[in-house]
């Protein structure tokens, strides 16, 4: 099969074997939809390191092809989505069943990825989906479970909240908020937040952040009120504990909200996203598709490995 890999030097379209079962609990995916995302292309331009050579893509949907032995919920000819973070299954954190992982494993980070013809996954890592919802909204849960992840900080839809941010990401982010009880929270492009009053805010939840957005997002906060870490920008962000100190600010990461949450929040049709995404490209044309993304970041790029899965 086609697939997108990250090779020692670059990344390249190969030719490589199509995905086996390995264990009794392995689902062979053909993927129609994968959406590039930043993540993406911080491990093509080897910003995150990786193995190689490592097939990339983590965001996809697709129909079942195969399933192990001991598959029972799924079947060849199912429409499907998939979280793409495998736990480790022995830390605390999943010991205890906390729902964090400290030893987490990624598709297209540490596990073959979605840009390529078919994708092998662990059946309790992979989602039906609804005959009404398309497959190309499908391969969009795993950015809608990340926004949705935001509902965990201890904040509340009565406070005064904001999203930092003017991509996609951030829309996305509130768009997802909005869906799930705040609908008076605003949006602050990052550019105008030295525009915002001090102290003027409970909440703020960041989409991308450097050490001089940080201390914004310090300022704008109240005193006691929360920063949601949400961004997984690989970038070292300085942070000047003083003024933390000062307004006893928390500070609160969020990882993964319920992806099945995520899909019947696409699937009852009352989370937009249509309008967020860009382009589709074939898996032939993929240095376009990452080009597109590496851009502006305003629409979801697609890549369609499969043409024969439907939609
Ligand atoms: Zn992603
Ligand atoms: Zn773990």
């Amino acid at each position: 099969m086609q697939a997108i890999v990250k090779l020692a030097e670059g990344y390249d379209l190969r030719t490589v074997d199509l995905p086996r079962l390995q264990h009794p609990h392995d689902v062979v995916i053909r993927v129609a939809y994968a959406g590039i995302c930043r993540t993406d292309v911080a491990v093509a331009e080897g910003r995150i390191a990786t193995r190689t050579p490592l097939i990339l893509g983590h965001e996809f949907s697709g129909v079942v092809d195969q399933v192990g032995s001991a598959v029972t919920r799924l079947a060849p000819g199912d429409r499907v989505t998939a979280m793409p973070v495998h736990d480790c299954g022995a830390c605390l954190g999943c010991r205890e069943k906390l729902d964090t992982c400290e030893f987490p494993s990624m598709l297209g980070v540490e596990h073959d990825g979605a840009f390529a013809e078919s994708v092998r996954v662990p059946e309790r890592l992979v989602y039906e989906i609804p005959d009404h919802l398309d497959l190309q909204t499908a391969a969009y849960t795993e950015p809608v479970a990340a926004c949705l992840a935001v509902a965990k900080a201890a904040v509340s839809p009565g406070q005064r909240g904001a999203v930092v941010g003017s991509n996609r990401i951030a829309e996305l982010t509130r768009r997802v908020l909005h869906g799930v009880g705040y609908s008076s929270i605003e949006m602050i492009d990052p550019v105008a937040i030295r525009d915002c009053e001090t102290s003027s805010l409970d909440f703020v939840v960041e989409t991308s952040v450097d050490t001089d957005l940080f201390r914004e997002l310090v300022r704008v906060v109240r005193p006691r009120g929360r920063i949601v870490l949400k961004s997984r920008t690989p970038e070292r962000v300085g942070i000047y504990l003083p003024e933390l100190l000062r307004k006893e600010l928390s500070l609160e990461a969020v990882n993964y909200g319920s992806f099945q949450e995520s899909v019947d929040l696409l699937a009852e049709g009352s989370l937009a996203v249509r309008d967020l995404f860009g382009a589709c490209y074939p898996l032939a044309l993929f240095r376009s598709a990452f080009e597109s993304e590496r851009g502006a970041e305003s629409k979801k790029i697609f890549l369609r490995p499969d043409t024969d899965c439907g939609d």
